[in-house]
């Protein structure tokens, strides 16, 4: 029970690795507010959570739009009295070749990966230094240490991640705001549930560990960041990709 009692809010909450932090955080005994793009995929969630869990709720903010974010993470502080923990997983992949960019397709995926987080963060950093303290948690990507071969935007908006959190764990240090990232490898995802077997098995013998990461493996470092057990941890992009060498 490692985040007992605690106000967590966490973004893309409906499936894959949200899905997994939203269960471990609940597991670990916090009261937890997951987020997710429409109300159809939040009551579906939700009502698999409740099966097992009371301390949880769900929301739709636009995430894209700072005051839709300010706006829900005000009623959370109203109704909670504080927010403990941002954990700001939200994100869509991209694998478009350059020559098939445009500018609007560019900015679709930086708008979700560095403002979908970059707006929760704004909102809720006034709420954590007035209550003393907090942590922020953004999930980033193997694709910020070694980029990718298609798809610019997403290694692009990861890095960027990368910088917010370093800079922002310098910037926040003072208010007692712990700020970090999860960088995870292939991870058994939607997404990665659609790659053929065939396809898979080159990529499982690139990994030292010799298979792709769970959602739930993540989810454990997420917790492990969000509770009192990382209180001088600050500023680090975690890696979690079985040591994967690309
Ligand atoms: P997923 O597609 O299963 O889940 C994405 C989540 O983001 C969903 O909960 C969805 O509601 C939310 N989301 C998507 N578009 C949104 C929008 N416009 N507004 C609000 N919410 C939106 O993907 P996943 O694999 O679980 O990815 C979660 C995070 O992990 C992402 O940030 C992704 O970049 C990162 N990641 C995934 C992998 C992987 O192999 N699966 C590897 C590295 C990093």
């Amino acid at each position: 029970m490692r985040l007992k009692d605690k106000v967590c809010v966490v973004t893309g909450g409906t499936r894959g690795i949200g899905h997994a932090i939203v269960e471990k955080f609940l597991e670990e005994g916090a009261q937890v507010i997951f987020f997710g793009s429409r109300k159809e995929t939040v009551d579906k969630a939700l009502k698999d959570f409740q099966e097992k869990y009371d301390q949880v709720e769900g929301a739709y903010p636009n995430l894209m739009d700072p005051a839709s974010v300010q706006a829900e993470m005000d009623r959370i502080a109203e109704k909670y009295g504080r927010i403990d923990v941002l954990a700001n997983n939200a994100g869509v992949a991209d694998d478009t070749s350059i020559y098939d960019y445009d500018g609007e397709k560019f900015s679709k995926i930086l708008d979700l990966n560095v403002k979908g987080v970059f707006n929760p963060i704004l909102a809720v950093v006034p709420h954590m230094k007035k209550q003393g303290g907090g942590a922020i948690i953004s999930t980033s990507s193997m694709v910020s240490k070694y980029g990718q071969p298609a798809g610019v935007a997403y290694p692009t908006s990861k890095f960027a991640v990368n910088g917010l959190t370093i800079s922002l764990a310098r910037e926040l240090g003072p208010d007692h705001i712990r700020v970090n990232a999860v960088a995870p490898g292939v991870t058994n995802t939607d997404m990665m549930k659609q790659v053929p077997k065939e396809m898979m098995e080159p990529i499982i013998q690139k990994i030292p560990l010799r298979r792709i990461g769970e959602p739930e493996d993540i989810a454990k470092a997420y917790a492990f960041l969000a509770s009192d057990e990382a209180s001088y941890i600050s500023g680090e992009i975690l890696q979690m990709d079985g040591a994967m060498l690309v």
